[in-house]
């Protein structure tokens, strides 16, 4: 199963959306393996946000992600990384289309909700960005047979 890292930035924790975004990718099936709270520092976001360095908005980005604190959760699923994405809907959440989080939550290209990879290569670099190998917890998925069909793995 593939591993996706998302965060709630810090905007989703102050309007009280923490539980509304987490039970999204809870009701589609995805597993939660690891998740933890934390104030993000210039330091870390010079290198998550390294490509955006050079964009005018790039002190804006990081004064908006260090505002208050942030949920880092990591979601395991069958091609988790995609459907994550695709559930997070366009950057600019004006263009987002309605059914995504940040086309039902947010008006915003800066403030938009959620972080999500972009890619599984990126996925596995962010995850050991935020996350040590103690940090996973590994736990039974009884309902996998109701989720996935024998080859969706
Ligand atoms: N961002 C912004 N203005 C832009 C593009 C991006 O403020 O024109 C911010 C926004 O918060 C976005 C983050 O920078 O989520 C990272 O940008 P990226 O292009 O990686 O978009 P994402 O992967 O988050 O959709
Ligand atoms: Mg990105």
């Amino acid at each position: 199963m593939e591993r996706t890292l998302v965060i709630l930035k810090p905007g989703t924790l102050q309007r009280g959306l923490v539980g509304e975004v987490i039970s999204r990718f809870e009701k589609r099936g995805l597993k939660l393996v690891a998740m933890k709270m934390k104030q993000l520092d210039q330091d870390i976001l010079d290198v998550h946000y390294a490509h955006l360095k050079d964009k005018p908005f790039f002190p804006w980005l990081c004064d908006g992600m260090m505002a208050a604190p942030v949920i880092l959760c990591c979601w395991e699923g069958f091609e988790a990384v995609k459907v994550v994405r695709a559930m997070a809907g366009s950057t600019n959440a004006r263009n987002a289309a309605p059914g995504t989080i940040r086309g039902d939550y947010a008006l915003s290209a800066q403030e938009n909700i959620v972080h999500t990879s972009d890619s599984v290569e990126n996925a596995k670099v962010e995850l050991d960005r935020f996350f040590s190998p103690e940090d996973y917890c590994e736990y039974p998925s009884p309902l996998n047979q109701y989720l996935y069909a024998p080859d969706e793995k």
